[in-house]
């Protein structure tokens, strides 16, 4: 595996695990769970230790199968990250929450816990003070945002006293190119580590036929998919989290790792317009 510093002296791998879909979508489903427990036990055993899940997903049966799927490992080398839902965003809410997630987890402490998404009817100030206290109370390690703007960030920060904002969680792939704009040279100019959700564009990235990823795929020996995550982990401060509910996809996405495309490739993956 290979890693990157979310901040000085703490190491993340650049792919870890996503969880949406895991034990189900907006409600619990338990039919494939062993499956699923299977395929992040696979993934850990090839160093994507990072696994993202939250409380919305499945209700809280995502973090329950994630808590199950991490059982028999040593919770030391394991990066757990989970996130608050945006009804949950007043101070007791968050606590609630937070303390909620972590039962259904299984563990005594997240790694990095994360405002899913901001909620104008909430004051960002209360929020951020929960999640400040949070790490005063050592329920998570680190804190941070997702789907933030780079004008949210900076307001989010602006209401903690020591802590500070180390990751933001956006929608980042080939197909969707938009945080290059504004928020990853934000991100990198501030070291701020940007988590690249949906990196298969949701799964739409793998049906579609796109002759450059194809081309690439039989130059380097590798598949469209590694070629494409590959792409995503050479840009500096992006890690990734793709989902995958079988043992098949997860072995593919860990072969994303460990080798580099040239310059000039990822040159033509820059200017490709899907
Ligand atoms: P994704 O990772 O881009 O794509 C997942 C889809 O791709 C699944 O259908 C999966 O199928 C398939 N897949 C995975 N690896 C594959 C492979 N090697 N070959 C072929 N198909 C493959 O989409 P995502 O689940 O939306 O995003 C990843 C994670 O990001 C989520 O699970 C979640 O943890 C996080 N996320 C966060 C937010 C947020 O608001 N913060 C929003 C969306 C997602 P199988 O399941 O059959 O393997």
């Amino acid at each position: 595996m290979e890693f990157k510093e979310l901040v000085k002296g703490v190491k993340i791998p650049v792919i870890g695990m996503g969880t949406f879909g895991i034990g189900g979508e907006m409600s619990p489903d338990t039919s494939h769970d062993k499956e699923c427990i299977a395929a992040l036990r696979r993934g850990i055993e090839l160093g994507m230790t990072h696994i993202d899940t939250a409380e919305m997903y499945a209700a809280g049966h995502s973090e329950e199968v994630v808590g199950k799927a991490i059982r028999p490992f040593d919770r030391g080398k394991l990066f757990i990250t989970s996130k608050v839902w945006r009804t949950n965003l007043k101070y007791n809410d968050l606590l609630n929450a937070a303390k909620r997630s972590l039962k259904r987890l299984e563990i005594e402490q997240m790694d990095l816990y994360l405002v899913h998404w901001h909620n104008p009817d909430i004051p960002l100030k209360e929020t951020m003070r929960g999640m400040e206290y949070l790490l005063e109370q050592e329920l998570t390690r680190f804190i941070g945002v997702s789907n933030f703007s780079v004008e949210e960030m900076k307001e989010a920060q602006s209401y903690l006293d020591k802590a500070k904002i180390v990751n933001n969680q956006v929608e980042y792939s080939l197909m969707r190119r938009e945080p290059e704009k504004e928020l990853l040279p934000f991100c990198q100019k501030n070291e701020i580590m940007l988590t690249a959700y949906s990196p298969l564009g949701h799964g739409a990235l793998v049906k579609k036929k796109i002759p450059l990823l194809d081309a690439l795929a039989k130059k380097y020996n590798k598949t469209s998919v590694q070629i494409a995550l590959n792409w995503l982990l050479s840009k500096d401060w992006v890690i990734t989290i793709p989902k995958a509910s079988n043992i098949k996809h997860v072995e593919e996405n860990f072969g994303a790792v460990g080798w580099k495309l040239s310059k000039e490739d990822m040159e033509k993956l820059d200017k490709l317009v899907i």
